[in-house]
């Protein structure tokens, strides 16, 4: 039934160099003598490439990866030159009109990639270059300025009867003033109007009171160290370390180093073989890009690498949405080592790459959720083997497909097995949480045996990790009498409750709408906030612990700028001993004074219609788990459960990676899902429902008829409605193809292509290697 281990492509990991071949002759024959004419893609979801000729008089200024205005139906247009020839389209050819940049914004490696993601992802060229080209780069601005407020000391005297007053008045300037006065320090206008909801013109009469202060400064979005303060030395290796750099060594000295899975359990030292790794590939003269899950979570290990190396450029994407023009052309310009950011610097204009490093390869935040849907992980694959470069994916909990990648073969598996210090990973405790309803009659939240170890560990000085992967304060609202459920007007979604807000918010559309006194159905009932998010906890837990403190990190708290930095100086220091937070606090944090983790419901992702929810509830316990156990005193951790027994959880508590995995892929193959099956996902959006359903039958249809003529090669799975039917009014339906190979699913989408070209009443949204299923 499937076709041997060796025999399989690398998986998920879909960078194949054999696919690489014809593409790069496409291209290299792309190059005639004569520059008569030129092949354009323009930024529309249309793989289709365009013939323009080109004037004499700019041929010898075009090259390839340079911009060009062009004629585009009536319009004038741009588009980005990825190739020449001397045989053009039969149809009409029109005239370049002119060139717009001196250099190319995107060089031959990068033009190759971005071709091959318009392939893998269905999209088109000149959409994926431009996506992977930030809107700085193409700007002749040297410096782009930003509006920044600043908080002023009228401030400090504002009285409660003034912020009363302009609550009822203007309610959105009300949040800015409690907002500023609590950070008190600068912020980008545009963060400020994110978290207030206040628009510009309210600002300005906040800065006409003396609130506030609005000036124009240059951003800084990439903040490039050529610091030359002294570094600091690398630290002397385990002897597990120093096995696992020998081999790395070997490796980088082959002229493919390919791939390599660095399997540590958390809190073994991967940061250390990461760092000294750079330092060696430095030494030869070449550069390194560090991928982090996400900048803001990441602060101490950035650290880190900039407490060791000069020229170091950190790329944040975050808030201000661009990169910086000038640190963008530092990069381009050979002025930087080591680029360290999220998944779309794994597209920086670095030279010369001879190591890519994915900390944290399983987190789906690698995967990007909007077109080109690219996964980075599988990117920088791609983009080593185009550079000879190693790539080192490290992680204490291996995606399933790059687990099944060392086992077939493809990559090589380090294991680092002890934690630094020879300390003992933290026994994990299961509480059976149906068992506590029945012995304590009725719903608690925290567990007697959390709060026994709470107490322990408080009293003795050490700190509480608490994890909730839901933020809020109560996930539903509903009529105690009738049933209703407070739903968002606009999604098929239950409104969460936020009491800091006094608000009730759809986490999909942000839609906001005031609390219910009484049921809006029956009109008689009382209304009832079930279920619970962190904000609830953290009331829970002041009323329990009230003599200690506790800080909550989810991304209602944590809005500001530096807000994540200064919260985690702050536990350090030991000014709070209960850390209470979202997935946001899982990893990366290392604070050996942590002796007990409880992870509040470990059912959140467990309950969710995907099939990656074993997997990355393994991946949470285990990720949390590892944020205690790291000093001298040791650790503990509890899980709170109403599946106690299932695989997920009890591998996770034994610390039994490689049990868990063999365990999940034996159902990956019995249902053909990855790292087995290839898939992709087409969802139809409309706003009325049943022109959704409609093309979603339609589409299936044909695609049925395509894969009878092709000996059954795709497996074609509903269509149905979408886990989540609606959001932001637009009705949901959605299909998945299945196949054991890309290819397959790629030829299908070609042949269904004109069929998913966007119309006014439906939208096809095609995702290949799918990580959101609902
Ligand atoms: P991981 O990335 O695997 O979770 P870290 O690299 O964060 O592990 O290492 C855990 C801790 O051990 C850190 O505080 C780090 O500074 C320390 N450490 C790592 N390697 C060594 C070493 N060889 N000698 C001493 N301390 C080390
Ligand atoms: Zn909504």
């Amino acid at each position: 039934m499937y076709t041997s281990l060796t025999n399989q492509l690398p998986t998920s990991t879909t960078a194949r160099p054999n696919e690489i071949v014809p593409e790069q002759q496409a291209l290299q024959a792309n190059q005639p003598l004569q520059k008569l004419y030129a092949e354009v893609v323009v930024n529309i979801p249309l793989n289709k490439i365009f013939h323009y000729s080109i004037p004499t008089h700019i041929r010898d200024n075009l090259t390839l990866g340079m911009r060009v205005k062009i004629p585009f139906g009536n319009k004038i247009t741009t588009g980005f030159c990825v190739g020449f020839t001397d045989t053009p389209s039969p149809y009409q050819i029109k005239d370049i009109i002119n060139v717009i940049d001196k250099t190319p914004l995107a060089d031959y490696v990068m033009l190759k990639i971005t071709k091959w993601l318009s392939t893998h992802y269905y999209c088109g060229w000149g959409e994926a270059i431009n996506a992977v080209i930030p809107p700085v780069a193409r700007r002749s601005v040297k410096e782009k300025e930003a509006l920044f407020v600043t908080p002023c000391d009228a401030l400090t005297k504002l009285d409660q009867q003034t912020l009363s007053q302009l609550k009822t008045r203007a309610p959105k300037q009300a949040k800015v003033l409690e907002f500023i006065s609590e950070y008190f320090q600068e912020i980008s206008a545009k963060e400020l109007i994110q978290i207030s909801g206040c628009k510009m013109p309210g600002l300005r009469q906040l800065e006409k009171k003396g609130f506030l202060a609005i000036q124009n400064k240059p951003q800084h979005i990439v903040d490039t160290t050529c610091d030359s303060g002294p570094l600091q030395q690398h630290l002397t290796f385990t002897e597990e370390q120093q096995n696992a750099f020998d081999i790395i060594n070997r490796k980088l000295e082959q002229p493919k180093p390919g791939v390599i899975l660095l399997h540590g359990i958390t809190s073994s030292g991967k940061t250390e073989v990461y760092l000294q790794t750079i330092a060696k590939v430095l030494e030869h003269g070449r550069k390194a890009i560090f991928l982090v899950p996400e900048i803001s979570l990441t602060s101490q290990t950035i650290q880190r690498i900039k407490a060791r190396f000069n020229n170091v450029a950190i790329l944040h994407s975050h808030l201000l949405g661009t990169f910086h023009y000038s640190q963008w052309n530092d990069i381009k310009e050979d002025k930087v080592d080591i680029v360290i950011g999220a998944r779309s610097s794994i597209f920086a204009p670095l030279k010369n790459v001879g190591l890519i490093i994915i900390d944290e390869e399983h987190e789906n935040t690698y995967k990007q959720e909007n077109s080109p849907r690219y996964n980075a992980r599988d990117v920088a694959i791609l983009r080593a083997t185009y550079e000879n470069a190693m790539v080192i994916l490290g992680t204490a909990t291996p995606s399933l497909e790059t687990y099944y990648n060392t086992i077939s073969g493809h990559y090589e598996k380090i294991v680092l097995s002890k934690r630094i210090g020879n300390q003992q990973l933290p026994p994990i405790e299961i509480v059976d949480m149906s068992e506590e309803v029945r012995k304590r009659r009725g719903h608690h939240i925290i567990s007697q045996r959390l709060s026994y170890y709470m107490n322990q560990a408080l009293s003795r000085n050490e700190q509480v990790i608490l994890f909730l992967n839901r933020r809020g304060f109560a996930p539903y609202l509903n009529c105690k009498r009738c049933g209703f459920v407070l739903k968002c007007r606009k999604c098929d979604i239950p409104m969460t409750f936020h009491k800091k807000l006094n608000t009730a918010l759809c986490h999909y559309c942000h839609a906001e709408t005031p609390p219910l006194e009484s049921c809006p159905d029956c009109m008689a009932g009382n209304i009832n906030y079930r279920g619970f998010g962190t904000e609830k906890i953290e009331d829970e837990i002041i009323a329990k612990f009230p003599q200690y403190k506790i800080l909550r990190m989810d991304s209602d708290s944590m809005r500001a700028r530096n807000a994540h930095e200064k919260a985690l100086t702050s536990f350090e220091r030991g000014d709070v001993q209960i850390l209470l937070g979202t997935q946001m606090i899982a990893k990366g944090l290392d604070f050996p004074n942590v002796t007990l983790v409880g992870v509040i419901s470990a059912d959140t992702i467990l309950n969710l219609p995907d099939f990656r929810a074993s997997e990355r509830t393994f991946q949470l316990i285990s990720q949390v788990a590892g944020r205690t156990g790291r000093g001298p005193k040791g650790g503990r951790v509890i899980v709170q459960s109403f599946n106690p027994r299932h695989y997920s959880i009890t591998y996770a508590a034994a610390h039994d990676y490689d049990g868990f995995a063999k365990k999940e892929l034996e159902y990956r193959k019995q249902l053909n899902y990855p790292p087995f099956g290839k898939l992709a996902r087409i969802v139809f959006r409309s706003q009325k429902e049943d022109k959704a359903k409609e093309k979603s039958f339609v589409v299936a249809e044909k695609l049925k008829e395509i894969t009878k003529t092709n000996g059954n090669q795709l497996e074609i799975l509903g269509p149905s409605p979408a886990p989540v039917t609606k959001i932001n009014d637009m009705f949901r339906w959605h299909l998945l193809l299945r196949s054991q190979s890309h290819n397959h699913i790629h030829d299908a989408l070609q042949k269904i292509s004109d069929m998913l070209k966007p119309s006014k009443s439906v939208q096809a949204i095609v995702d290949v290697d799918p990580y959101m299923m609902l």
